[in-house]
């Protein structure tokens, strides 16, 4: 059983020798009642995996040194003690960066039936935890409505491209933040963004003001830092900011100093809305539901990388802190 550990927590920027390869037995399937043997096919990478890596206080107990890295992952069930979950189908769930896992459904890693039909890829991606985190952080948390003024920031990612074509699907005006002019292309060609903001060259505070004189109605954040402060700069009267990500300070060695301009929350009576896509869990067969009838009406676009082979796991992961990412970020595990 192959496995990526964590070998260290990381101080400041997440490295690849944070990471060590090891190999265990390979789970005996000598299962207790309810757990099954599982052998994964494809993780997926979460910036939040990088908190997880920290020790301290957060809304999951944090990694444990010496153990595979918690991380998603599709895989096939090779033995079973759980009528729910027969051989030969596939789950999802946090498995780690391993080969195989024994899980029961119980806490962090409890599998969820992957439907037929779907592919491996489809689960972990479009219609995976970040689409359900969009669907249930602008419709639910925001209040997406009819003519709102919408910013969203990572707006080229996993979550932001989902958040920006659902908020035009309720029929706001839509404007994305990403790096990079391809990423700005894909925005306004693919996902129908009003506009772009290529946040590596522009200065988002002149853009912002150019592209939404009247205020930004809500703000969907998946970055934080300066592109946090330049969007309450431009918040229209009781605005809505929904706080699903702070990107620019997962690898921080020393808290980045916060908004400098949170008086003006005041002054605009704004308000500002942390959540967690775990607090949703009651909404994703809607959720669920509303992304699979708008993929089979064409109504929105998805994209995946891929990257292949169990040694790139590491390697893959860090792509997201780069922005070298095109789109959810996938691994196919080789066998
Ligand atoms: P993405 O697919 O968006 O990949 C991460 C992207 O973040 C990169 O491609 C890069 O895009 C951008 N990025 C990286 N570093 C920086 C930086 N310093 N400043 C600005 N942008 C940066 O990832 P996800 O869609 O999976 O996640 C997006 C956000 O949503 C994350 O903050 C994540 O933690 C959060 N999240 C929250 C959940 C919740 O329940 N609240 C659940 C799932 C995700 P670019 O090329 O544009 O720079």
């Amino acid at each position: 059983n192959r496995q990526w550990v964590l070998a260290r927590r990381p101080v400041g920027q997440v490295g690849l020798g944070d990471f060590a390869r090891t190999d265990a037995e390979i789970p005996v399937p000598d299962l207790l009642k309810g757990e099954i043997l599982v052998r994964n096919r494809i993780l997926g990478f979460d910036p939040a995996q990088r908190g997880w890596m920290d020790q301290g206080a957060g809304y999951m107990a944090p990694m444990a040194l010496g153990e595979p890295v918690r991380g998603s992952a599709c895989a096939e069930v090779i033995a079973s003690q759980n009528p729910a979950y027969p051989v030969g189908s596939f789950v999802r769930g946090l498995f780690g960066w391993q080969d195989y896992a024994v899980v029961a459904k119980a806490g962090e890693t409890a599998p969820i039936s992957v439907p037929e039909g779907v592919q491996p890829e489809e689960a972990l991606g479009v219609l995976g935890a970040a689409s359900l985190t969009a669907w249930a952080g602008i419709k639910t948390v925001g209040r997406v409505k009819s003519g709102d003024c919408v910013l969203v920031s990572g707006a080229g990612g996993a979550v932001g491209s989902m958040v920006v074509q659902i908020a035009r699907l309720n029929g706001a005006r839509v404007i994305g933040i990403a790096g990079g002019a391809k990423k700005c292309r894909w925005l306004t060609q693919d996902y129908g963004t009003d506009a772009a903001i290529d946040y590596r060259t522009e200065n988002v505070s002149a853009r912002l003001a150019e592209l939404a004189p009247e205020g930004i109605d809500l703000f969907f954040d998946n970055v934080g830092g300066d592109i946090l402060e330049a969007a309450i700069a431009h918040m229209a009267l009781h605005g809505r900011i929904v706080l699903c990500g702070s990107i620019s300070s997962y690898n921080d060695e020393q808290p980045a100093p916060g908004p400098r301009n949170l008086s003006r929350m005041i002054s605009y009576r704004l308000q500002m809305q942390g959540f967690i896509l775990l607090d949703h869990l009651d909404q994703v067969p809607q959720a669920s539901a509303e992304l699979r009838n708008w993929l089979s009406a064409g109504q929105i676009r998805y994209r995946t990388d891929i990257q292949h082979g169990f040694d790139a796991i590491p390697a893959t992961f860090l792509r997201l802190f780069t922005g070298a990412n095109q789109g959810k970020q996938l691994l196919t595990i080789d066998t």
